[in-house]
Formats: structure tokens, sequence, C-alpha cells
């Protein structure tokens, strides 16, 4: 049960005072929902205005609040903006830009000849001093309501920053006196102010960037959760799995595997020895051969007499594994079976049996694996495939189904530095297979600004006219998916104009089986081209498929595109993927996409996209590593995540049951960052 005192600050932001059925969906939007989401909107700049009577007081650049009196509208043509001219007390002049809005509206805020005053910033234009769009005019005796120093929100359509502000301090208001949860020499060591203090000064004292305090809190939070479950997962039953190889030493694998490889294999035969169920995280690169290094944990288990069981996160990927791991098991005395929500039936009774009976030892398949009435006669290792797809919770889920809980191993391609990898899986042993098998070929890169569209077209009429298929990934529009979807949508019509059927399209909005079968299409070469949003992220193996065109790359986070990019590359075909650019880049954007074109290494692309976030640029981009912090940035979780992680472990080493005051403290941190699945798993004592 939350805490009471966390009451208020869960209350809707509906509750405020002014809140009309218009402020409901930029507020939604800006996910601003409950009282606490508002304190937590940190502005993301203070403006600064300078109070001024003459106009030479001050330099281009800067914002001033002024008087000023209008002596005359100019205007061009009709396509020109207004001009209202004006002057200082001093007979200075400037102008006043109006662009693209109706004249008749400044001037009846600025009618000539009566004095205002005015707040903006001031620009020059030729050898005219200009402001755009003042964003205050006032009567002079309302000057001082001007505000010197202001916080600026982040904002949506709809919601401007005033009223922000006054929802703001509604929601400060409401902000009760929190315990301290945070270690008092690290607070002192900081210089770090009370919770509730420091949720204050962000809204009302100039501030630079994000509050470490308050960033602090939420990695501390996660951390300590994750201490909880580890704490858990040490404390329950396992089945200790010692296999004696006879399996494993008649796979006959037509390659050696790498070192990576064999030290993961041994790192997981390790955990599965122990009596404490294995908590393990396998990072590699796609197509750093994951699928093998699972298969040895699961032929362990069954030499040891138990089941295996392995979870993919689309059917389609199920039926691939169940294929391959089939064909390498041929000749061996392992049954394996799958089951996904399209088996039905007698089938399915049949495999349901062979479990139970133990007569099945491997099971592959989609979550329907797991569910209630799936019964293992004696299930010791599950595997989950391409594991960001799940979350903390999930993963709870499936080591808390039987009495004796199974060895787990999670598996992800997601390339993610080092730092953020204990930030999002901390409950976890970590191994990573960091090289590729040899003789793979890097995949050509190629960045094309979008002016030259039609030569990409071409291009992909040569690709597929020699017998290529393609991935076409549409741009990521904004968080809605139902632009980024008529994007897709539009562009898969302009390539069926040219290339007729042999054009797919898969997008997020589609149900599962109807994506899967376009999907299969693509996989059986019925199609030529598949155009897509970003659905294929996880994806099938196509080897075919060797040609990867991705339309305004820009948009998307570097751990993204790589992610896409690997999707092609898959067979012996030399692959190639074209990053099409819009026409203006930032400076961020240009490093992200170079980075692209120099290298093919998933972790070194991921630290240098975290490096780059650092140097200003947040978010943006969806990005499955960003899931779960909402104050910390990804620069202060590396920051952050070492004292943290020490901080949470060392209060666990002490007061297990969180039963101190501090630990009291520590509890409200996990509500208040809704980790509060952690406060279940606690044992007293
Ligand atoms: P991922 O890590 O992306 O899941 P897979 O396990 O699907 O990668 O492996 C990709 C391909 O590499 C498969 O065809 C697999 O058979 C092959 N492979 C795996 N290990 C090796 C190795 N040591 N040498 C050569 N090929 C390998
Ligand atoms: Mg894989």
């Amino acid at each position: 049960m939350r805490p009471e005192i966390l009451n208020p600050l869960f209350g809707e932001t509906q509750s405020l005072k002014g809140i009309g059925k218009a402020l409901a969906k930029p507020l939604e939007k800006l996910r601003l929902t409950r009282i606490k989401d508002l304190l937590y909107h940190q502005p993301s700049y203070w403006m600064r205005r300078k109070r001024v009577d003459e106009l030479d007081e001050v330099d281009v650049g800067e914002t001033i609040i002024i008087q000023i009196t209008p002596v005359d509208y100019r205007t061009g043509g009709p396509r020109s903006p207004l001009r209202v001219h004006a002057t200082d007390e001093a007979g200075n002049y400037i102008s006043l830009t109006f662009f693209g809005r109706n004249p008749a509206w400044p001037k009846k805020l600025l009618p000539l000849g009566k004095p205002k005053i005015i707040s903006g910033k001031l620009e020059r234009y030729g050898d005219e001093l200009q402001m755009v769009h003042p964003d205050q005019i006032l009567e002079p005796e309302q000057g001082d309501n001007i505000a010197v120093l202001e916080p600026i929100y982040p904002l949506a359509d709809g919601l401007g920053n005033g009223r922000m502000k006054q929802l703001v301090e509604q929601a400060l208001a409401l902000a009760p006196d929190l315990p301290e949860w945070i270690e008092p020499s690290q607070l002192a060591a900081k210089s770090w102010k009370n919770w509730k203090h420091e949720i204050q000064s962000v809204h009302r004292t100039e501030n630079e960037g994000n509050s470490d305090r308050l960033a602090y809190d939420e990695i501390f939070a996660n951390q300590l959760a994750f201490m909880l479950v580890r704490a858990d997962n040490r404390a329950k039953k396992g089945i200790p799995v010692q296999g004696d190889g006879r399996l494993r030493k008649q796979l006959k694998l037509p390659f050696d595997l790498t070192n990576s490889q064999q030290r993961c294999i041994a790192e997981i035969e390790g955990d599965l020895g122990q009596s404490a169920p294995m908590l393990r995280l396998l990072q590699g690169d796609v197509g750093s051969g994951k699928t093998l290094v699972a298969l040895m944990a699961l032929l362990s288990a069954v030499e040891a007499g138990y089941q295996g069981a392995f979870l993919a996160p689309t059917e389609i990927l199920a039926r691939q594994h169940f294929e391959s791991l089939q064909k390498l098991l041929t000749g061996l005395p392992v049954n394996i079976a799958i089951l996904t929500g399209r088996d039905k039936g007698k089938a399915r009774e049949a495999t349901l049996m062979g479990l139970m009976d133990g007569s099945i030892h491997i099971l592959i398949g989609t979550h329907a694996i797991f569910q209630e009435h799936v019964k293992y006669k004696n299930l010791a290792v599950a595997v989950i495939d391409e594991q960001h797809k799940f979350g903390v919770s999930q993963r709870l889920l499936l080591t808390q189904k039987a009495d004796r809980t199974p060895h787990l191993l999670a598996m992800t391609a997601t390339p993610i530095p080092r730092t953020l990898t204990l930030s999002q899986f901390g409950e976890m042993d970590v191994s990573r297979i960091d090289e590729l098998p040899p003789g793979r070929q890097t995949i050509d890169t190629r960045v094309i600004s979008v002016g030259r569209l039609p030569d990409v077209v071409d291009g992909l009429a040569r690709h597929i006219g020699s017998g290529g298929q393609a991935y076409w990934v549409c741009p990521l529009i904004d968080e809605s998916e139902k632009s980024d979807l008529a994007a897709a949508e539009e562009r898969a019509a302009t390539l069926k104009a040219r290339f007729g059927d042999q054009v797919g399209l898969v997008h997020g909005r589609m149900k599962g089986p109807e994506k899967d079968r376009e999907m299969e299409r693509f996989l059986r070469n019925e199609i030529k081209v598949l155009v897509a949003t970003t659905v294929i992220e996880v994806g099938v193996d196509v080897p075919n498929a060797s040609l990867m065109i991705i339309e305004a790359a820009d948009r998307f986070g570097l751990a993204q595109l790589h992610q896409l990019r690997g999707r092609v590359g898959r067979g012996s075909v030399k692959s190639n993927c074209l990053l099409i650019r819009g026409d203006t880049l930032s400076e961020t954007a240009r490093a992200r996409l170079s980075l692209m074109r120099e290298t093919n290494d998933g972790f070194r692309i991921a630290e240098e996209d975290l490096r780059l976030r650092g140097a200003g640029e947040l978010l943006g981009t969806r990005q499955s590593g960003d899931a779960g912090f909402r104050v910390a940035t990804p620069t202060q979780v590396s920051e952050f995540i070492g004292a943290a992680t020490d901080d949470a472990r060392l209060l666990l080493d002490r007061d297990g049951g969180l039963a101190s005051e501090r630990g009291q403290a520590a509890r409200i941190a996990l509500y208040l960052f809704e980790r509060d699945w952690g406060v279940g798993l606690l044992r007293s004592g």
C-alpha cells in the first residue's frame, strides 16, 4: 500500500483549479496527468530579461523589457511581414516585426503614438534593430508585471508557459515534507537540500539544467528496487543443474565457437550449478551468436534430466528459432516443441501433455509458454530472447511461477553502454559477447540527402531487378503512431506506383497475425520491398534482404539505427544501408550519422550515443533504452549510477527489511518512483 504521505502527489492534475477540457490533451501529451508529474516537470531553461530605458544600453541578442512608442506601420508586399516602427525615449528606432499574422491584430495592440512596454529578444536586421513577435505587449503601468527572470517549461499546443507556471505553483502548494532517504554523508558531500526544498527551488530559482538531487532520487529508487529483486532471488530455492556434456558433445557445428561465446557459456554454467536461481543477461550485438549460447544452457538442463524453455518476442521469431534449433538438434535424443497463440486444438493438447509428463525437453514459443495453464514437469532453464521488449515486472512474473524457481537467461542485442546496463538490468549479472564470428561482412553505410530520393528509388529498382530484397523504413514523425503510419502508407503508395505488388507494408497498428503474414511473404520472397515503421526492429532473419533504406535517419537515435541496420547483412552477399537525411542537420545529428557510416560496432555506437546526448540533445527519439527514467537524463544516470547502486546496497546490507527510519523513507522513494514492485519483495528480518 502506498504510504499516505504520497497521496497528494498521486492526485490528478485535473483536480487543480482552472483546468478545463482544453487542457486535458496537452497535459496528456506531456504526460503530466498527476501532481507529481507537474512537480518533476523541470524548466528547460530560464529566461532572463533586462529592463532598459534606451536601446543603446544593450547588445543585440539580449532579451529586454523596454518602453517604446509606435510611430509608423510598414508592409512590403502581401507576403512580407508587418513592421511596426517605434522609438524608445531617446528617439532610437526599432522595428517590431510580425510574420504571417493578420496585420489588424498587431496594429490594435500597438496603436500609433501610444507608449507601450514590450519584451523580447533584440536583433539586428540589416542596419535596423528589430524585435520579432515581442512576447509581451503591455500598458506602461503594467510593466512591472513582466518577470525579469522566468522559468520556461517544455510546452505543448494549447498549454502556454503562463498557465504552466500557474499549474506548477498549485502543485508546489501540495508538496509534502518527505523524510530523507539519501545517505546523510552523501547528502552532505553533494550539499544537496531536502526533497521539498529541492523540488521548490527547481521551479523558483534559476538553475542550470536538471536537478542532480532529484535525478539521484530516481536512480537510487531504481537501483534499490533491483537490489531487492536480487536479494529475493538469492533467497529462493532453485534447481542446481549439472549437465554431463553428453548432448552438447554430439552437436555438430559447422564452425568453432568464438572466445566470447565460450566465456559466456562458462559463466552461465557456473550459475546453473548453484542452488540460487540464475539471473543473467546475455548482451551481444546482432549476429554475435547468442542463440547458440542459449542452446548450450538449455541442453545442460536436458542432460541433467530437466526441461528448458525459450521465449521469443514474436510468433514469427519463435518459428524461426524452432526451425533452426530443430536442425541443429537433428539426430540428438532431444525432443523440442513449439507453442504459440496460433497452436490450437489437438496439437496444443499434445504439447501441453508432453510438457507435463516430461517427454518434451525444450519448448520454444511466445508468451503462451508461460501462461498459467502451461505446466512443466520440471522446468530448470528459461531463456528470454530480445529482452528489451520485456519490462522488469514481466521478468519478475516469469520467475515467480514455479515453487522451485528456474534459472533465467535474458538476451538482448540492444547495444547499451555499460553504465546504463546497470540501470536497466540491475538485478542481473551480465555476460557480454563482444566479438562477431570471423568473416562477417560489414554493412556499407552511406548518408544521402533527401533531395536525391529519386536516385535512391532508381537504385532500389536495380537492386530488386537483380533478385535482391530491401527494407524501407519510414520516418519517425512524432510520438503518435498515427502520423508514423500515415507517412508509411504514403511511401508504400508511391513505391507501389512504380513497383506494383512487389511492395508490402508493416506497421505498429497491425495486429500480430496480420503483421506476421506480411513478414512471412517477405521471408518467402513473395514481396521484394518491405515498407515499415520501426516495428521491424526486433526481427526476423531474411538473408536475401541486403539493402536497408532508412528515411529521415537523422530523427532516429543511434541505437535504433544500429538495430535497424542489423536487419541486413545476414546472408552471404554484401549488404548496404542508405541513410536518408533531411536538408538541415543539427551538429549532433551530423555526428550521429557519420558515426553510423564509420562503424558497425554496436557497443561503440552506444557509448558514443550517450556522449552525444550528454552534449545537450536529449531524447527526441524513441529508444527502448530510455524507458523507465523520467527525471534523470542519460548523462545523470551514468554519472550517479555507481554511487546510487552502492548507496542502495549499503542500505540493504544494514537494513534488509527496510524497517529503520531511513529504510521507511526509502520505501517512500520506491513508491514515489513507481518501483513498488520492489517493496512487494521485502522479507522481514
Ligand atoms: P544473434 O546473437 O543475433 O541472436 P544468432 O544466434 O542468430 O545471432 O547467430 C547469427 C548467425 O551466426 C547464425 O546463423 C549462427 O548459426 C551463426 N553463428 C553463431 N555462432 C557462430 C560462430 N562461432 N561462428 C560462425 N557462425 C556462427
Ligand atoms: Mg537472436
